[in-house]
């Protein structure tokens, strides 16, 4: 029987499933269970043609599992019965010292909770998920794979905030970066697409989903990204702020007497598109355009312009994109977003090809004009696979070419 990976992607309240063949990279089933801890949950599962939903309460993580457990039975699929090679667990942030896919053991565990005030919203619920996955699957090497891993080694003068010495390191206070499974498995994939050696490339990747986040690679190694210390600097995003002012904070907290916790509340989740506009999904935001709601409008127009920037920036960064790569969401699935992001650019050597931007498709593609010196391409993500890959490669029952 093939070999394969349960990845698990533990959130506050939801915990997003996928099972796969590392090797082929086929999808035997993927599910979510949302609204956990809810009168009623939200659980899906697909699996080949079957498409299963629930609506019963799930209490907690561990029963989310269960409910994924039963879900895969119904689908036909016995987790007992699968070759299961690994649990993958999306980690958001590794820390200082944490790069490489590691196997869970009770030690990463401890270690995993000391850096939970580094990503107080995204870690804790990544450890429940571990601690409840290694119950339900306990004879099952888990594998931790950190969204942080891919920029620690980003360039000092990217990686480094211009504060006070003494205090960044004693808080282990530094530019991190997220996303970067994404933005490794799309970079790689680029490279395939255009038949050209990763190590001569300099790419710029665009992730722009709910959240969103911007990388400048060189020869396959990031030296610059939009996240910082916490997924919130950078881009605009769904309900996300982006870069403000720190003063705001100080301002909010003087002069309107709110909370830290209130205004890290407003800054993660009334913020960005959603903030701005009332809305996160870019479809429902086209539509309000077109109807003459000007709050939309602002949004999509602040949205843009912070993405030409960083767009802007990179291009510095780098002296030129060879590559530049849409892919999540929004950068799959949005021919506007990917016009108005890059229009004008000829100049840097950047032009669309409007047929084959605004096409329907799917997979991987070229949208740059024929001739145009920088390739624009729109690759879908695939996380769950580059996670998948990652725990057989650090198991050694992978594919072995890392
Ligand atoms: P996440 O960060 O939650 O993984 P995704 O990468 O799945 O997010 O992106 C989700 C977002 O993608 C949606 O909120 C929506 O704005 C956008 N999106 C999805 N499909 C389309 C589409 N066909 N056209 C425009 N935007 C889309």
């Amino acid at each position: 029987m093939t070999q394969s990976v349960l990845v698990l992607n533990s959130g506050s309240s939801s915990v997003k499933f996928q099972l796969l063949e590392p090797d082929s990279g086929r999808s035997l089933a993927e599910g979510i269970v949302e609204r956990i801890g809810e009168g009623s949950s939200a659980a899906a599962l697909t699996a080949g043609t079957t498409h299963l939903e629930r609506n019963d309460p799930v209490a907690d993580h561990a029963a989310a599992l269960r409910t994924m457990a039963s879900l895969l039975e119904e689908a036909g699929i016995r987790l007992a019965d699968q070759d299961l090679l690994a649990v993958g667990h999306r980690v958001v942030h590794g820390g200082p010292d944490l790069h490489r896919p590691t196997p869970v053991d009770d030690a990463l565990l401890d270690r995993l909770r000391e850096l939970a005030p580094l990503a107080p919203l995204h870690n804790p619920p990544a450890i429940l998920g571990i601690e409840v996955g290694r119950e339900a699957l306990p004879d099952v090497p888990h594998v931790a794979v950190f969204d942080t891993a891919f920029f620690s080694d980003l360039p000092a003068s990217a990686a480094t905030y211009a504060i006070d010495r003494d205090v960044a390191e004693r808080y282990r206070i530094r530019r991190y970066g997220f996303h970067g499974t994404s933005h490794q498995y799309v970079s790689e994939q680029a490279a395939v697409f255009l038949d050209r050696p990763l190590t001569s490339l300099r790419q710029i990747v665009l992730h722009l989903g709910n959240g969103a986040s911007a990388s400048a690679i060189v020869g396959g190694r990031p030296v610059d990204t939009s996240m910082g210390l916490t997924p919130m600097e950078g881009l605009v995003m769904g309900t996300r702020s982006g870069d403000i002012d720190p003063g705001i904070i100080f301002y909010l907290n003087r002069t309107a007497g709110m909370e830290v916790g209130d205004i890290e509340s407003m800054l993660n989740r009334r913020s960005g598109v959603r903030g701005l506009g009332g809305e996160v999904d870019f479809r429902v935001l086209h539509q309000r355009i077109e109807s003459g709601d000007e709050a939309a409008r602002l949004a999509y127009d602040v949205y843009i312009h912070r993405l030409r920037k960083y767009i802007g920036a990179y291009l510095a960064v780098l002296g030129g994109a060879d590559v530049i790569t849409f892919t999540a969401g929004v950068g799959e699935n949005d021919p506007a977003v990917r016009r108005d992001a890059l229009s004008g650019l000829g100049v840097f050597g950047i032009e669309l090809d409007e047929h084959l931007n605004e096409s329907p498709a799917s997979g991987a593609r070229r949208i740059s004009a024929e001739g145009a010196p920088t390739a624009v391409l729109v690759i879908p993500t695939d996380e769950e696979l580059a996670i998948a890959r990652a725990c057989a490669d650090v198991l050694g029952g992978g594919r072995g070419d890392g």
